[in-house]
């Protein structure tokens, strides 16, 4: 008996598909002949990531130009989404980090990360829940962090915003569940990505590392086979779960 981890022609949305993890998971995913639409802010970047998952796969790659800063922004990626005529993954992947002390917080800064990082991935599962539970299949994966589990001076915006995402994770598992649709999030430990290198000074990210078990940091593809097989047929009873992706870190 031999396994594959098929999404082969599946109808996919991946959030922040244009660099980092959002890329890595798009890649995969050509790489496995699914169907691809990724959103991104810029439409240069969107355009340039097309033409390349194009080159990859034998699937179909739409890009979606969508900034999920907004109630309007959300309005209009959810009535897009609505509109296909199916969907049968979503990758919340896009995320913004804000570090910044509890009592220096402002209310715009709150805003915006919360309804990137929570408020969008809360809606665009609705909409997407609206066609998978016709197919009678769908898997939704949302991309949280070690800082899910854990925590550290500074991140209390960012915290809230991705512990809120695993109790999202969680109760659209409990309601989708009988449509056998699967959810779940995956958390991954320090990735080398821009956010990291906006976020980690480099003699910070030596040291970070020599502390991670697996003493290095992750590559974004590390993360993307992860949620491949969360997609994929081969995932048929796994919901609801947490999975940390972070070499051993939040154990030590
Ligand atoms: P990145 O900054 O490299 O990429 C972020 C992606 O999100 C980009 O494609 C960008 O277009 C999109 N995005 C940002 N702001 C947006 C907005 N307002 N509207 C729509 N899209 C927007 O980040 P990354 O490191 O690849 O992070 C991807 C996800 O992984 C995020 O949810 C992040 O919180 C999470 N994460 C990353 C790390 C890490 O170490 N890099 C660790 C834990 C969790």
């Amino acid at each position: 008996m031999s396994f594959t981890l098929d999404i082969k022609g599946k109808i996919s949305l991946i959030t922040g598909g244009t660099r980092g993890i959002g890329a890595a998971i798009a890649d995969t995913f050509a790489d496995a002949d699914a169907d691809i639409i990724i959103t991104g802010t810029q439409k240069a970047s969107v355009t340039k990531r097309v033409e390349e998952l194009k080159r990859k796969t034998k699937g179909s790659v739409e890009g979606w130009v969508t900034d999920l800063t907004d109630v309007n922004s959300l309005d209009e990626i959810c009535g897009r989404i609505r509109s296909l005529p199916q969907l049968d993954i979503l990758v919340n992947n896009a995320g913004i980090n804000h570090i910044v002390p509890i009592d220096e917080i402002k209310y715009y800064d709150l805003e915006r990360l919360i309804t990137i990082n929570l408020n969008a991935p809360t809606l665009l599962s609705g909409a997407a829940a609206i066609l998978m539970k016709q197919a009678g299949w769908g898997r939704i994966v949302n991309i949280a962090s070690i800082w899910s589990v854990i925590t550290k001076t500074g991140r209390a915006m960012y915290t809230a915003s991705k512990f809120g995402l695993v109790g999202l994770t969680k109760t659209t598992a409990v309601d989708l569940g009988p449509y056998n649709i699967l959810v779940n999030a995956v958390s991954p430990g320090f990735t080398l990505t821009d956010l990291t290198n906006s976020t980690v000074p480099a003699d910070e990210q030596k040291r970070i590392a020599e502390q991670v078990p697996m003493r290095r940091f992750a590559q974004p593809d590390e993360m993307a086979h992860v949620v491949l097989f969360l997609c994929s047929e081969l995932n048929t009873y796994l919901t609801g779960q947490n999975i940390v992706v972070d070499g051993g870190f939040v154990n030590v």
